[in-house]
C-alpha cells in the first residue's frame, strides 16, 4: 500500500505568533508530511502587526529553527477556500481549553459541511495553556516582561514598534 501524502494547513491570525502556536506546529510537523501556516488577512481587532509583518518573522522563524517541509503565507477570504485552493487534506487548529473546544467545535463543523474538510486539534502543552496572542498584545501595550511566551525575534519587533 503506498502511503499517502498528508498536506496540513494551520491557519489563524497569528497577530504575534506565540510559543504556544509555535508548541503547536513543531507537534504538527511530527504528524504530517507538509505544514502550511496561513496567515488571515481578515482585520483583527487592535491589530499589533500587518499580515506582511506577522509572515515575515514567521519566516524568520522557520528558517532559524530549519524547519523543513513548512512554509508560510498569507491568505484572504474563506480559510475553507484557501485550504481547498491548496488541496490541503486536513486543517490543524490548537486547543487551549473549553472555551476553545467550544468554539473550534462549531467551526470544524462548519468547515466539514462547507467543503467536507477535515480539523485536527493538538493540545497545548501545559506551560502555554494560557498564552493567546490578544493577551500578548495587552501586556506589550502594557510593557509587561513576555520573554517566556514570545519567540525572541518577535519581541524585538514589538519592543521596537513600541518605541516608534
Ligand atoms: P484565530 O484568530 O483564527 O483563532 P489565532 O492566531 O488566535 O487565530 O490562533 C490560531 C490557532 O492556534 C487556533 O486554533 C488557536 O486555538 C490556536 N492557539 C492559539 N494559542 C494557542 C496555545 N497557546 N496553545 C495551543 N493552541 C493555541
Amino acid at each position: 500500500m503506498t502511503k499517502k501524502c498528508v498536506r496540513a494547513i494551520f491557519p489563524g491570525s497569528f497577530d504575534p505568533i506565540t510559543n504556544g502556536h509555535l508548541d503547536v506546529i513543531e507537534r504538527g510537523m511530527k504528524l504530517f508530511d507538509e505544514l502550511i501556516i496561513a496567515v488571515g488577512r481578515s482585520p483583527v481587532k487592535n491589530q499589533l502587526f500587518t499580515p506582511e509583518e506577522r509572515v515575515e518573522m514567521i519566516d524568520e522563524l522557520i528558517r532559524e529553527k530549519k524547519m523543513t517541509n513548512i512554509s508560510v503565507e498569507s491568505f484572504e477570504g474563506l480559510t475553507v477556500g484557501y485550504a481547498t485552493g491548496k488541496k490541503a487534506d486536513v486543517i490543524l487548529r490548537g486547543l487551549r481549553s473549553l472555551t476553545d473546544v467550544q468554539y473550534e467545535f462549531q467551526l470544524a463543523m462548519t468547515n466539514r459541511a462547507v467543503a467536507g474538510i477535515e480539523t485536527i486539534f493538538i493540545m497545548t502543552s501545559e506551560q502555554y495553556g494560557f498564552t493567546s496572542s490578544t493577551l500578548i498584545r495587552e501586556v506589550a501595550s502594557l510593557g509587561g516582561d513576555l520573554s517566556k511566551l514570545i519567540p525572541n525575534n518577535v519581541y524585538e519587533r514589538i519592543k521596537k514598534h513600541l518605541k516608534e
